[in-house]
């Protein structure tokens, strides 16, 4: 099973190959050094991360074939939309319709979107960030992996159950043949093609054992790697991405200081910042955002992180409710609602229509169970599957009841092809975005 259909090279310039797809092209980074016009390959995240001899890839398209084009229309027809004849007030038909026209927003236009309040305005703004999102990316859904290596942290996060605060939870770290055979595992037989590697900040493990890691993953596997170990440092960053690291995971949480202050006492939003900056300037993808419903904040503090995460060029927002964990300082603190974030994710794609990929995050779906379908007719155009070995996941206690802890990794990935399907979604690459540097 495979989380990407192969694309035949029909042009390079540089380091930049555009990617065929039944004629749908694509563009992506290239670091093989012989690769040839004609040539099919796999390309993750916008990276070209295998070729394949064309036989196979012949075979994999042919079952594709009719598929693609089946898939494309019924994600066509589910995206359509009439703002003239849905009867909401005036305001919001005039800003979705800038919307659609791609004319410019005021942040005050945003804010009116992110306050919108009763249903039929809500699922008005919901459509139209759908539609956009199959108007630019039309019904590519990215589907990486994620393994937990070790919880671990030093860190104080108000409100993460793995941080310090938590003295209740048995701790684990997986050690390098675990890693190695899980993504073993995870990229020969279940074809994960993107993988990201989170850990708590965990004192025993250094950016060598990482970089260890990542260079024996990039010699035994074709497969793009996210690295998600909290502040590194800038140093480490380099050492990472030279061993072979393409991606990192690394939320600002908030984009309010003081909030972030309040919430991670003696640290600074500005170190963060400064790493996805700095992660991004040495090539990394990256995939930032934030909490949302965290105590104090508003819906201009949520607008704000919308607007940092675009800025920080991001390949991927990744936004999720926070949700309390009882054994942190934050543990009786109301969960946020379901349509927050669905308001978060529409906003997210009316921000950044032509680029974002866009994540319906597990904790979303820890607090609704239709989250994924909800968020991906809702601008949203990502998922993340967890490929923590099933005895490790429910230790990886960041919140309480995590979705999917209990199911194996075959089910998760059943389960989300068939509603991707039944979108008319599919798990292709969506190509180089058109903000990132060359
Ligand atoms: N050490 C890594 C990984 C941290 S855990 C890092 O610093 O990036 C991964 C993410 O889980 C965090 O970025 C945070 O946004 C999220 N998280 C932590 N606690 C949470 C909670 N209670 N509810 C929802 N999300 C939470």
């Amino acid at each position: 099973m495979c989380y990407a259909i192969p694309g035949k090279v029909s042009a390079i310039e540089d380091n930049i190959v555009t990617v065929d797809y039944f004629g749908e092209k694509k563009r992506a980074y290239n670091e093989f050094d012989n690769l040839k016009i004609g040539d099919y390959i796999y390309a993750q995240g916008g990276f070209v991360i295998k070729t394949i001899p064309p036989e196979e890839a012949n075979s994999i398209l042919a079952v594709w074939r009719e598929t693609f084009f089946e898939l494309q229309e019924h994600d066509l027809r589910l995206s359509r939309i009439d703002i003239e004849k849905s009867g909401v007030e005036k305001r919001l038909t005039l800003i979705l319709d800038k919307a659609i026209e791609e004319r410019p927003l005021r942040k005050d236009d945003f804010l009116y979107l992110l306050n919108l309040r009763d249903s039929d305005s809500k699922n008005l703004l919901y459509k139209t960030a759908n539609f956009l999102r199959q108007k630019y990316l039309d019904n590519s859904c990215c589907v990486h992996g994620i393994i937990e290596l070790s919880n671990y942290c030093a860190r104080n996060c108000y409100y993460c159950g793995i941080s310090v605060h938590n003295s209740k939870i048995p701790r684990y770290r997986m050690d390098k043949t675990e890693i190695l055979s899980t993504v073993e595992s995870a990229v020969e037989k279940y074809g994960f093609k993107a993988l990201v590697l989170q850990s708590g900040e965990d004192p025993a493990f250094d950016t060598d054992f990482f970089c260890d890691i990542i260079r024996e993953i990039k010699s035994r596997h074709a497969v793009l790697i996210f690295i998600s170990f909290g502040e590194t440092g800038l140093k480490s960053l380099e050492k990472l991405y030279e061993a072979g690291a393409r991606g990192l995971l690394l939320r600002f949480e908030t984009s309010n200081p003081d909030l972030y202050r309040k919430l991670h006492p003696g640290y600074e939003l500005h170190t963060r910042i400064e790493h996805i900056n700095y992660a991004r300037e040495l090539g990394y993808l990256i995939i930032t955002g934030g909490l949302t419903g965290i105590p104090g904040q508003t819906n201009r503090d949520i607008l704000n992180d919308i607007l940092l995460t675009k800025e920080l060029g991001a390949e991927m927002y990744s936004f999720g409710p926070f949700i309390p964990h009882p054994d942190t300082p934050l543990g009786t603190h109301p969960i946020t609602t379901s349509e927050n974030i669905l308001k978060t994710i529409a906003v997210s794609r009316i921000v950044d229509p032509q680029n974002a990929k866009i994540l319906v995050t597990t904790a979303f779906e820890t607090i609704d169970k239709e989250a994924r379908l909800s968020g991906l007719m809702s601008g949203a155009n990502s998922v993340m599957l967890n490929v923590t070995p099933e005895n490790l996941r429910e230790k990886y206690s960041i919140y309480p009841n995590r979705a999917h802890n209990e199911e194996s990794l075959q089910i998760q990935i059943d389960d989300t092809l068939s509603l991707l399907y039944s979108l008319g979604r599919a798990p292709t690459d969506l190509g180089v975005s058109g903000n990132r540097q060359v």
